[in-house]
């Protein structure tokens, strides 16, 4: 047969990008594909255009909340024209019925088990209404449903098929080490998609891909450095004590970047294994602080993450010295944060940004959005303060839930406010001399100053576009 598979994006999107990394859904589901079928890729975030007259027989989409409505539009055309259109990703973890609108069948949770499968009934022409992997409410779902009730170990997966996509428009390669999260933040479904216990790849097959792999890579992991709150902490130190020192090892050393939390400060394995990673080659890491307040993190659930005892013990100097800690090895933070809990105020958005600036850390500060899935959505929804009636393409840039004291148009132009001089042209060139003092590479520095001002023209687009519609 022959499969299309597409990672939706608007032209906002396209026209927003500032650093490309290729998308590793759309090169692991290639590479789960048996050899017998031919596959072709389209990343619409790097202009691909879909053929809508392709001679298909399959076409799989990803779907994510904000893109929703343009992966649906995509999937009715081609439903349209006969194909069979087959929906993932974690919208349609949240939002199976909807999706099904859309699709021929649509496929919930990690793809490893289910996608031969998939592939097997679509040839057959007995494809089911529903594909699930993992623990899921499988009585719900009105239709055929196939099930895999065993999350997939992550051993012996084939390598990502990066050939099938022109590597040198991107800028970062991509890669992944473990599934999982422990975590469970309000605001976040990954817990429910990918389950509380980490599963790792073996170090000897993700240091053998990570050889394939061009100057720059990212690593898509939700946290490179380990979730040192699990209670088989022990174990976990030592695949990252390993993994690090086999990249170390690798030669020519690749620059990586990930997502990581500032809790391995706080104990000797943990500052091993930054030492390890920075060695690596880890240049920047985007670390999800979410709040500067004590009630943020116990409302975001975030102080599980950063590594606190309870919301109550948080404690902002510790954050700081993390962060201290961290730049002291060379490695940028990037700091993300969301501001929107029920006790933050105007305010909040400003000190937030005192913050970035004092701390050297490029800010990303965003307004609370409920993604489906997560405790926030469903508790907001129950609540009656969800704006439900909002498409999709509005989660992400504007408000769309009741705050007790704020109002939609006054908070998102104080966040409209803060990440324009974030990005100031002068906050811009500090950063950039600050992490070139703490990591004397010219390289690194360019790539840092050109990324900001990627995202400064960025950032200028949304708000604009944002505070445009609302007047
Ligand atoms: S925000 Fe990060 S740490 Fe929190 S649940 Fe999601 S993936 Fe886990």
């Amino acid at each position: 047969m022959k499969i299309t598979i597409v990672f939706p994006a608007r032209a906002l999107e396209v026209t927003r990008a500032s650093i490309s990394v290729m998308p590793p859904s759309l090169t692991l589901l290639a590479a789960l594909t048996p050899g017998e079928h031919e596959v072709s890729l389209v990343d619409m975030f790097c202009g691909d255009e879909v053929d809508y007259e392709s001679d298909a027989d399959v076409v799989a989409i990803t779907v994510r909340t904000v893109l929703a409505t343009v992966a649906y539009e995509i999937a009715d055309k081609f439903l349209k024209k006969g194909k069979k259109v087959v929906l993932g990703g974690p919208h349609v973890f949240a939002m199976p019925e909807e999706a099904k609108g859309h699709a021929t069948s649509v496929a919930i949770g990690e793809a490893e088990p289910l996608w031969p499968v998939i592939l097997e009934d679509a040839e057959k022409d007995t494809l089911k209404d529903f594909y699930v992997c993992g623990p899921y409410p499988t009585a719900e779902l009105a239709g055929s449903v196939h099930h895999e009730k065993e999350r997939p170990s992550l051993d012996g997966l084939p390598m990502l098929r990066r050939d099938l996509l022109p590597r040198d428009r991107y800028f970062m390669d991509s890669v992944f080490t473990t599934r999982g999260c422990p975590n469970h933040c309000r605001f976040c479904p990954v817990t429910d998609i990918f389950g509380g216990r980490i599963r790792h790849r073996p170090i000897d097959e993700v240091v053998a891909e990570v050889a394939t792999l061009g100057k720059r890579y990212f690593n898509v992991d939700d946290s490179v450095f380990g979730h040192p709150q699990m209670t088989d902490r022990p174990q976990e130190d030592v695949y990252y004590l390993d993994l690090y020192k086999e990249l170390a090892g690798l030669a020519p050393k690749r620059h990586w970047t990930g997502a990581g939390g500032l809790s391995a400060v706080n104990y000797k394995n943990g500052r091993k294994i930054l030492e390890l990673a920075a060695e690596s080659g880890l240049s920047a890491i985007a670390a999800g602080l979410e709040s500067i307040s004590g009630e943020g993190q116990r409302q975001s659930g975030a102080w599980r993450k950063l590594h606190y005892t309870s919301a109550d013990t948080f404690d902002i100097t510790q954050m700081k010295d993390g962060i201290k800690t961290i730049q002291s090895l060379g490695i940028e933070i990037l700091g993300f944060f969301v501001v929107g809990w029920d006790d933050d105020t105007l305010d909040t958005y400003r000190r937030t940004l005192d913050f970035c600036d004092e701390t050297n850390i490029i800010p990303f500060i965003f307004t609370l959005t409920p993604i489906p899935g997560s405790q926030v959505y469903k508790e907001y929804l129950e609540q009656g303060r969800l704006h439900d009636d909002v498409p999709w393409d509005h989660y992400g840039d504007h408000v769309i839930y009741d705050h007790p004291t704020m109002s939609a148009t006054a908070m998102t132009e104080a966040n409209a406010e803060v990440m324009t001089e974030g990005y100031s042209m002068g906050r811009i060139l500090k950063r950039t001399f600050s992490t070139l003092r703490q990591r004397p590479s010219l390289d690194l520095a360019m790539t840092s100053f050109f990324t900001q001002i990627g995202l400064r023209k960025a950032y200028r687009q949304v708000y604009g576009d944002v505070l445009r519609s609302m007047r």
